[in-house]
């Protein structure tokens, strides 16, 4: 009897593997594919010579979590490429705002705004111990009164937060590109928190993206795993307990659903409701495209930025990402570009570019986004249509199909809300166990939440090695 089988190989599933097997634990992944890294995949997925990240395309909280920091991924092939700017912010008939690692140089961009700024996020840009609590289940934290300092403030929704903070359109648009990461109408309490937590990682590194693209961070983590002697199979879905090998734990890198749907038979029925009340959000609708050279934006400033933010000011983010949450489809839709190979040269041929962006939709949408999307790219960068070679779209129906874990289209593994922000999946003191000591939930619907940085994972395994430590050697079957 092994001691662990991890369901799925997503990076939460890999990093929970890999923390099992450290500590000496036996180790079985199962995953559904026929390739392993879940929303970390990289797929041809246009021409021939064009490498397109399918889910997960840039990666500051990757390159900042404390769970990949202990892994030696770079011996297993991992490299991360840093572009010149985290993010490019374009807005009509001005320059582009820029985020970039310097504090100093981004104030410069934001004008009334450039000491504020730069006082909110001073005291934080070397404070890994703050990155490292926000990135964790709700505890005491080992700073409370920095983590007060830095959490009362992200309470407020980002609207209030960012009118209350900025005088001038250029802060308030690029905290807000940074807030609508939440998936959240902006209007909603925790808002300015995220928006804050994806500005300050912007000062703390480069937002980077994996060379090779990101089916690099999967390849390594599962190198890894496989040098501690855990093992991976593809091909196979567990859609029962009969699926399973006998194993001491099982560790779903599930959703709540799922969990609830394999698991139902030896959880209480109680708990096994509360899991289907677990709320998934809006979906996305994302384009992938092979492109005939570089995107021309009206600001060519904006081809130094992994990732560029297009929605204007923070009203029209916001009303934006208001109507998604209302269930429409807006004119103007939020978009968020990634452009991978503008830094990474392998992932078209010679002079070509990948183009990768995605528009938040209501869950299950059915809406095809291709023009909204392609309309917004347009408005900030004129003749972009004419650079397109060849596009791949993908509804949240293509999502949920190529990955149960994306129920509706939702990327992040459910909403994060004030409440469910720190009770995901539900409201436990260990949120990763379940009332089987047997049972552990690792995916991204658990603290501290969506994004590739296997948070979730390694807080999962290491409450499961609390388990294995109590339970007997050869337990009867699950
Ligand atoms: C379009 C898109 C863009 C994104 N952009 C970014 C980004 O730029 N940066 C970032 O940090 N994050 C991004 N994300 C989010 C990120 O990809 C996810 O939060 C992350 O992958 C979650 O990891 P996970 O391990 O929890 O689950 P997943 O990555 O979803 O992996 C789950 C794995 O489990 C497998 N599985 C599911 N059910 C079963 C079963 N019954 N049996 C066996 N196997 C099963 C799946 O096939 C999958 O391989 C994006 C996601 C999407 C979809």
């Amino acid at each position: 009897m092994i001691d662990a089988v991890v369901i799925g190989s997503g990076p939460n599933g890999l990093v929970a593997a890999v923390e099992l097997a450290r500590a000496g634990a036996s180790v079985q992944v199962l995953e559904a594919r026929d390739e392993i890294g879940g929303g970390i995949r990289t797929a041809a997925l246009t021409l021939p010579g064009f490498a397109h990240d399918v889910c997960s395309g840039c990666h500051p909280m990757g390159v900042l979590s404390p769970a990949f920091q202990s892994m030696p991924l770079g011996e297993h092939g991992l490299r991360w490429v840093h572009p010149a700017a985290s993010v490019a912010h374009p807005l009509d008939g001005e320059p582009a705002v820029l985020l970039r690692r310097s504090l100093v140089d981004t104030a410069s961009e934001l004008g009334p705004d450039a000491r504020a700024w730069a006082t909110l996020f001073a005291p934080f840009v070397d404070d890994y111990e703050l990155l490292a609590d926000l990135l964790g289940p709700l505890r005491i934290p080992r700073h409370p009164i920095r983590m007060a300092r830095f959490g009362l403030p992200g309470l407020l929704p980002a609207t209030t937060f960012s009118r209350a903070r900025f005088r001038g359109a250029r802060a308030r648009a690029l905290l807000a590109g940074c807030a609508a990461h939440s998936i959240l109408p902006l209007e909603r309490p925790l808002t300015a928190a995220v928006g804050m937590i994806f500005a300050l990682t912007g000062h703390m590194t480069d937002w980077p993206v994996a060379a090779g693209g990101s089916q690099a961070i999967g390849d390594a983590l599962a190198s890894y795993l496989r040098s501690l002697g855990g093992t991976i199979e593809t091909g196979r879905c567990v859609r029962s307990l009969a699926d399973l090998p006998p194993a001491r734990v099982v560790l779903f890198d599930t959703s709540p659903a799922q969990l609830a749907d394999v698991a139902a038979p030896i959880l209480p029925a109680g708990y096994v409701r509360r899991l289907r009340r677990y709320r998934y959000g809006p979906g996305a609708f994302k384009l992938d495209w092979a492109l005939d050279g570089p995107i021309p934006w009206r600001d060519p400033r904006c081809l130094e930025a992994s990732t560029v933010h297009l929605g204007g000011t923070l009203d029209e983010i916001a009303a934006g990402e208001g109507a998604v949450w209302r269930g429409a489809h807006p004119e103007r839709p939020f978009v968020l570009v990634v452009q991978q190979s503008q830094f990474d040269a392998t992932r078209a041929p010679a002079g070509k570019h990948t183009g990768y962006a995605y528009c938040h939709v209501p869950a299950g949408s059915t809406v095809d986004q291709t023009d909204a999307i392609e309309r917004q790219l347009e408005r900030f960068a004129p003749g972009f249509r004419d650079r397109i070679l060849a596009r791949h779209p993908t509804t949240t129906a293509d999502l949920e199909r190529d990955n149960p874990n994306y129920v509706g289209g939702a990327i992040t593994g459910g909403v994060a809300d004030l409440f469910q922000f720190f009770t995901r999946p539900v409201a436990r003191l260990d949120p990763y166990s379940t009332p089987n000591p047997r049972v552990f939930l690792c995916s991204a619907s658990t603290p501290p939440g969506g994004g590739v940085h296997g948070m979730c994972g390694w807080f999962a395994a290491r409450s499961a090695l609390r388990s294995l430590s109590r339970l007997p050697a050869a337990p009867s079957p699950l």
